[in-house]
């Protein structure tokens, strides 16, 4: 697409999401406003600036806060289902407005239309889903050891949950949590990333407008801007009993205190170190297409992204082979050209930290297989677009075992049994996702079974990249141990009450304690 078709395009995408090109970072729904300084959004695409906002003061916070805390006093007491039906407005809002909503996703991040539409199609998703739970928030009940007496448990709402999100994922992460957190009766706030600010003012304005239309306060869902000093605004804060923060191990690790000291609690989405297992009954073909996709689709940029492919020595040529010839048939370039496979990085300093990746990786005595680059010339102007590489490396070398955001993939031999690639598999610090491609059920049960991945996610014959919202998403060891999204995820959300109720004229202790009196 030439560039002037794309400005007019996102001028339309802007104006359709109510974005203009001077925003104010700090909302309270209706209410606009900001003291702070100018944060610009430069697309990856072509390098144009799309718009500015304004970084969250600390007396902007305190209005947020106030908005936030004034709204939960109303919102927790409509019953569930009702607030299911404003989410289920919400995602019908998206609907209408997936396509601008997933051009400005694209043009802002630099992922490709497609997956920029999908990520819009996760928030829908995860509206369905939250809609249909607003009437399912179950706790147990249990028989109790005293006669006359029933016990239960039930899941109130825990208040404000501050949501801190990564800039790969602009839109989908924030609805995973505010969604759920929604319809167990809390409010939220949300820092979005500073490197794709716009999208958040887009999601806002569309919530907004709902909460608009239904008389309901503004403080249910509020945005503050900044770096991470605007993020600390709410991670110190005792007035927010959750934080949920998606992005790296390191903002994890220091988050995690932040909270920790202050006893709240915390819902880590980190950063993983994706690999495939290709075993001698792999089928070479959807081999292929998982390990590529992978390790270049968002241009290497999703946390379950595939970073190692741990391939069976008697597989290792075939595989190698294959690979090279569709890395040679990858197309790079404007994400927004459903034509282009691989679009840029983020910015120019996660361009470098590929460059400095791949030099390490031969100064550790790596040997590049497809080699990388950093593109120039017409349609590259941004400095964002890089060569998808290829190492054959050592699950030892110090790179390997970091997560790189970049379209890099290391190649790995494992010789004998699976369970030596399932040694190489665990033998790093993160756990987010994992697969085994294998046609052999004993290696499939054993890679699922508690002697395989130590991961929060493991598939056979799928790659690792790339998560149905139904389940719980998330990873263990540096990855965080958070769960978002599907299955119980939900109960991070409300604080758990055990209830024991007496019906009897009697007040027997438990554990058969007398106290006569
Ligand atoms: P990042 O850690 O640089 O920033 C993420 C967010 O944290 C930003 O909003 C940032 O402003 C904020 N932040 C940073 N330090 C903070 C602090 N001390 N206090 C409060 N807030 C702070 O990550 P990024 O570069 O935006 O995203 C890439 C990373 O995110 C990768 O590591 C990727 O694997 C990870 N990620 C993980 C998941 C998951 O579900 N596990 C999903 C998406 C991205």
């Amino acid at each position: 697409m030439e560039s002037t078709t794309v400005k007019k395009t996102i001028q339309k995408t802007l104006d359709q999401l109510g974005v203009k090109s001077q925003n104010f970072g700090t909302s309270t729904g209706s209410e606009s406003f900001g003291n702070g300084e100018t944060i610009k959004s430069f697309s990856p695409v072509d390098g144009e600036l799309i718009g500015s906002v304004l970084s969250t003061t600390k007396a902007d916070y305190e209005k947020v806060l106030n908005s936030a805390q004034l709204a939960y006093k109303t919102w927790r007491l409509k019953p569930a289902p009702l607030r299911g039906e404003i989410v289920r407005q919400f995602g019908d809002k998206l609907r209408e407005l997936k396509q601008p909503l997933g051009e400005l996703v694209s043009y802002e991040m630099g992922k490709s239309l497609q997956e920029g539409l999908g990520e819009v199609q996760e928030m829908i998703d995860i509206c369905e889903f939250a809609v249909g739970l607003s009437r399912q928030l179950h706790g147990l009940t249990m028989h109790s050891e005293r006669p006359g007496h029933r016990m239960y448990e039930q899941y109130h709402p825990l208040g404000i949950v501050g949501i801190i999100s990564a800039f790969n994922f602009p839109v989908a992460v924030w609805s995973w949590n505010t969604a759920l957190a929604w319809i167990c009766g809390d409010v939220c706030v949300w820092k979005a990333s500073e490197k794709a600010p716009l999208c958040s003012i887009a999601c806002q304005n569309i919530i907004a407008k709902v909460l608009k239309d239904n008389n309901l306060p503004e403080g249910i869902s509020c945005i503050i801007n900044g770096n991470y000093k605007v993020g600390e605004f709410m991670t110190t804060d005792s007035r927010i009993p959750l934080i949920s923060a998606t992005g790296s191990t390191r903002m994890g690790k220091i988050v995690s205190k932040t909270v920790g000291e202050r006893l709240g609690k915390s819902l880590l989405e980190l950063g993983g170190n994706n690999a495939i297992i290709v075993t001698p009954d792999a089928d070479l073909k959807m081999t292929i297409i998982g390990a590529v996709f992978g390790a270049v689709g968002t241009a290497g940029q999703r946390c379950t992204s595939t970073r190692r492919l741990i391939i069976h020595e008697s597989m290792y040529n075939k595989v190698k082979e294959a690979l090279v010839s569709a890395y040679k048939q990858l197309r790079i370039g404007n994400p927004l050209n459903e034509n282009n496979h691989v679009g840029p990085l983020i910015d120019k300093d996660a361009v470098e930290m590929y460059q400095l990746a791949l030099k390490k990786a031969i100064d550790e005595g790596g040997t590049i297989l497809v080699e990388g680059g950093v593109l120039s010339g017409k349609g590259y102007e941004s400095g964002c677009y890089v060569k998808p590489a290829i190492v054959e490396a050592d699950n030892h070398f110090e790179i390997v075992q970091h997560e790189t955001f970049a379209p890099i993939l290391y190649l790995l031999k494992y010789t004998g049994s699976v369970e030596n690639a399932i040694d190489i598999q665990n033998g790093v610090k993160q756990g987010l996702s994992s697969a085994i491609m294998t046609n052999n059920l004993r290696e499939a049960e054993l890679f699922l079974s508690q002697l395989g991945s130590d991961c929060g996610i493991a598939n056979v014959n799928i790659g690792t990249s790339g998560a149905e919202i139904g389940g719980a998403f998330g990873g263990e060891k540096e990855t965080g141990g958070g769960r978002e999204s599907g299955s119980d995820a939900w109960k991070i959300y409300m604080r758990r009450q055990t209830n024991t109720i007496n019906y009897t004229t009697e007040l027997p202790l438990a554990q058969g304690i007398k106290f006569d009196l």
